[in-house]
């Protein structure tokens, strides 16, 4: 078998060629750029800038190709996926298509008139296909590009919902499959990563230390890890959250939006998504706040954002939030400084109240959600009563993922069934007895 390493070069080249054709059918994607200093990469699987100044990198697209091509008609008569989207997407070829995205923006009026709010809009991707997560919109990415620049192995780094995505992405791509996590995850990530087989490693640390020791076996073993050599495909996979929510708020900005926070990343890409519609002319510039949510048992980005820092002191995790839990988030600067922009705040919640939170949006409108969905409702719920969301802004709530995954944050706080015989009596002692409690 040849390895992922040797056919870089090869396909490093053909990349090059590709690229430089066709004006209405080829790779709207140029290559990479340092976020930092601006060096130009080319588009082969690295994520810092090696040759100065050891910023992140970033996909570089030609816009002016993408107004040509692209206009609200074209992007309506595509799937109802992300792949409507896919002149926004760092690809040359087909995407590995598993039908991810376009989830459903429910209007939560229920929620709303409960926290005082007019117009709230509840982005679910706790139903994306195929792990019920928003993971699966970054992974169809960088799978995708994994595929094409020649990797045979992927991997990743996860705090959970990763690993269930790349798992189950890479079978259905065909692609060998080994992800770490940290060893004390919930059964049901453990569970819905193994079940499509592939080498699940359990790490003893946390996620810091996972990806830590990620980093280095992606450079002994030249896999295709989706967040770290291909960080910045995958990153590009979470513009589409952006690109949806407008599209279906019948292509207008929102006046408010309020996201999870775990590197930061899908924050940042939410905002980069929202700024490539308005520079293409599919929709116009508003001004949107940014608002994000973390578990006060680890907050690094909401405690800088508090203390008016710029850079992140990092923190050690300890939360029921753990598909958020990241102690040393690389995008958190860039958070602060979109949050900081457009007049959002970041802020955490304790555990108690992002178990509320979960409780709290299911009860109302008939959405449950993971812990991280929990702690974006309770963060959504203290800004507006600390008069940070006005009750007339159009705000959208980011649900991030499914709350069967987590099941063991609130076994303790949702009450038992009532057992009872196949009898009618004791059912109506039964009945009784749960109309006294309601
Ligand atoms: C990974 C994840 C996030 C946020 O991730 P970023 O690293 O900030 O992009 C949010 N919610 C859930 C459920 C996640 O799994
Ligand atoms: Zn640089």
């Amino acid at each position: 078998m040849p390895s992922a390493v040797s056919l870089l070069p090869v396909l490093e080249k053909l990349l090059t060629a590709t690229l430089a054709c066709s004006p209405t059918t080829g790779p709207t994607f140029t290559g990479l750029r340092c976020k930092e200093c601006g060096h130009a990469y080319e588009a082969s699987a690295r994520h810092v800038c090696e040759d100065v100044c050891f910023g992140p990198l970033e996909v570089v697209y030609d816009y002016e190709a993408i107004r040509a091509r692209v206009s609200r008609a074209t992007i309506e008569a595509g799937p109802a996926s992300i792949w409507r989207y896919r002149d926004f997407l760092p690809i040359q070829g087909d995407p590995i298509d598993v039908g991810t995205g376009f989830t459903p923006l429910l209007k939560a009026n229920n929620l709303a008139r409960r926290l005082g709010l007019k117009n709230l809009f509840i982005k679910n991707d706790g139903v994306n296909m195929p792990t019920l997560s928003f993971k699966d919109r970054v992974v169809s990415v960088a799978l995708t590009r994994a595929r094409e620049l020649g990797f045979t192995t992927v991997s990743c780094a996860s705090t959970g919902n990763l690993a269930n995505s790349t798992a189950a992405i890479a079978a259905h791509a065909g692609l060998e499959c080994c992800v770490f996590i940290p060893s004390d995850l919930e059964l049901g990530k453990v569970l819905g990563t193994l079940i499509y087989n592939p080498t699940l490693m359990a790490v003893k640390g946390n996620y810091d230390q996972v990806n830590r020791l990620c980093s280095e076996v992606a450079n002994t073993f030249g896999w295709g890890f989706v967040n770290i050599n291909l960080r910045p495909y995958y990153s590009e996979g979470s513009k589409t959250l952006g690109y949806e929510v407008i599209e279906q708020l019948g292509w207008q900005l929102p006046d408010h939006i309020v996201a999870p926070l775990a590197s930061g990343s899908l924050f940042t890409k939410i905002r980069k998504g929202f700024d490539e519609f308005i520079k293409v002319g599919l929709v116009d510039d508003k001004a949107v706040r940014f608002s994000g949510a973390q578990a006060e048992g680890c907050s690094p980005i909401a405690q800088a954002f508090a203390a008016g820092r710029d850079f992140i002191t990092p923190v050690k995790p300890n939360t029921i939030a753990k598909s958020i839990a990241i102690g040393n988030p690389a995008d958190g600067p860039y958070a602060i400084d979109i949050a900081n922009r457009t007049g959002g705040s970041i802020a955490a919640v304790g555990d108690a109240d992002i178990v509320e939170g979960i409780k709290l949006l299911a009860e109302t409108e008939g959405v449950f959600t993971e812990t991280a969905g929990g702690t974006t409702i309770a963060v959504l719920k203290k800004l507006v009563e600390e008069g940070k969301i006005d009750s007339n802004e159009t705000t959208v709530a980011y649900i991030t993922g499914n709350g069967l995954k987590t099941t063991e944050a609130v076994a303790d706080a949702i009450g038992a069934p009532f057992t009872i015989e196949a009898q009618l009596d004791s059912f109506k002692a039964a009945w009784q007895q749960a109309q006294a409690q309601h």
